[in-house]
């Protein structure tokens, strides 16, 4: 078990050290030294080697070192869906979504969680940000894999099982179960395993939240110091419900009951009109942006030059049906080149590969109020990083790594994965899980789920793979 309590020290050498720092520098033959949970190094092997001689030491000659990346925005259980909503039409939030998440056990939600984890591990994500509900039912699950997390219950009191049948209806007693169970989450989870799991407020979105629950989640997140985040313009059905309830645009909504700010990640901003935009920059709000789930009925139509041209934060996250961050970074790359929006509309190269890395790892970091802790490989930062094997077929040759890694990388790369100075994933294998268990109980429980939401909501039928 000497790899899991790694722990003590460590020096990587002989890599490609790609920082993320504020130059952006990547070392050659560089090395990282590793001291407990933090970065004590990060330099040229031969320099490393001589200021820390008494370290074990890892040579990753023909790897690169790179921070792990940050998925922003996930809800982890929803891997319940892989395969079926993506091909189906109709509203998939409400429709599915949102049905299956309460048909489910926290079993079934745990093997779900776990499953996603794995994913994520396995494609070189070392932190996860997981919003979703029933989260204290499955939590504990996710915190076992030694994955970094901010964990937050989808606060909402808009009767969500109803919203398919075209009613919003706002029930108080729905609302206090979910501050409730936050409440419960806080205790439970929050500040936990030395600061490795976090939780943050969230509201789930401005359709499905009162004045009232918005008021109580704010109160929430005061007193227990926690940062906010909310879905926001990710239907035509939410923008429609605003304007009939309080005449107002979503993020016009947020901002008359004190949800914006820059402690606020706000996912998607699908239909922000260019008014919102300028708004949510004004507030300093931080864009959650997942272009990979939203691409799979068709390229996510978010004017991503209009919002970057406003000088906002934007973080990447997959969202759901995926946790491979490296589906976000190329997918997100190929569908925004020619239709940004902005200045950018028409076409050209933009994003550039380094602005969509430093989405998914730097920005995150920002995002979470934690730029000196993760996002970077620096010294004093904790030591959460992802090792690539770079003598892969699809990714040689390498001229420009990091156009390498963001158009052509995938998780077959990830060789190894650290988070607080501890392996997760080493030389190929995942140190945490049984592998087989996670992928077999997730099945199970994926199966299980579907004939329980076809049992108690007659209106869904099962998917065709299991009809
Ligand atoms: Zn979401």
């Amino acid at each position: 078990m000497a790899d899991e309590d790694a722990g003590d020290s460590l020096l990587i050498t002989g890599a490609t050290v790609l920082t993320l720092d504020d130059k952006r520098e990547i070392i050659d033959n560089g090395a990282i030294a590793i001291k407990g949970d933090r970065i004590a190094g990060v330099g040229l092997s031969n320099d490393l080697r001589r200021r820390f001689p008494e370290m074990e030491t890892l040579d990753a000659t023909g790897k690169a070192v790179m921070p792990g990346f940050i998925n922003s925005h996930t809800h982890a259980v929803l891997l319940v869906l892989r395969g079926t909503v993506e091909d189906m039409s109709g509203d998939a939030i409400f429709g599915y979504m949102t049905p299956i998440s309460f048909a489910m056990s926290d079993t079934e939600r745990r093997a779900l969680a776990r499953l996603g984890c794995l994913e994520a591990i396995r494609s070189g994500t070392t932190t996860m940000v997981e919003p979703f509900r029933f989260i204290t039912g499955y939590a504990q699950g996710m915190v076992e894999t030694g994955i970094r997390l901010w964990l937050s219950e989808n606060g909402a009191d808009a009767l969500t099982l109803k919203i398919r049948h075209g009613i919003y209806e706002y029930d108080r007693a729905f609302g206090e179960e979910f501050l409730e169970r936050i409440v419960t989450m806080v205790e439970q989870f929050h500040d936990t395993q030395d600061g490795r799991v976090q939780c943050q407020m969230a509201a789930h979105a401005p359709d499905v939240c009162s004045p009232w629950m918005l008021g109580q989640l704010n109160d929430l997140a005061r007193k227990h110091n926690l940062t906010r985040t909310v879905h926001l313009a990710q239907s035509p059905g939410e923008v429609k419900q605003v304007r009939v309830a309080y005449d107002r645009t979503p993020a016009e909504y947020l901002r008359d009951n004190d949800w914006l700010g820059s402690d606020v990640v706000a996912a998607h901003w699908t239909y922000c009109t260019d008014a919102d935009i300028e708004l949510l920059a004004e507030y300093g709000v931080h864009m959650a942006h997942c272009p990979a789930n939203s691409s799979r009925r068709g390229p996510h139509q978010v004017r991503i030059g209009r919002i970057l041209d406003a000088g906002v934060n934007v973080v990447l996250g997959t969202d759901n049906m995926t946790e491979d961050m490296f589906e976000a970074l190329k997918i997100g790359s190929i569908i925004h080149r020619g239709g940004l929006g902005g200045k950018h509309e028409g076409g050209g190269v933009d994003p550039t590969p380094q602005a969509t890395l430093d989405a998914a790892t730097r920005n995150g970091a920002r995002a979470l109020g934690r730029e000196a802790d993760l996002g970077s490989l620096e010294v004093g930062k904790k030591a959460d990083l992802t090792i690539l094997d770079l003598n892969q077929a699809y990714l040689r040759p390498i001229i420009n790594l990091v156009s390498s890694i963001v158009h052509y990388g995938n998780p077959g790369a990830v060789e190894s994965v650290m988070i607080d100075g501890r392996f997760v994933m080493r030389d190929g294998r995942v140190l945490t899980m049984d592998e087989n268990a996670v992928i077999a109980e997730a099945q199970e429980a994926a199966v299980a789920a579907w004939h329980q939401l076809n049992h108690t909501s007659a209106d869904i039928d099962l998917p065709p793979g299991l009809r």
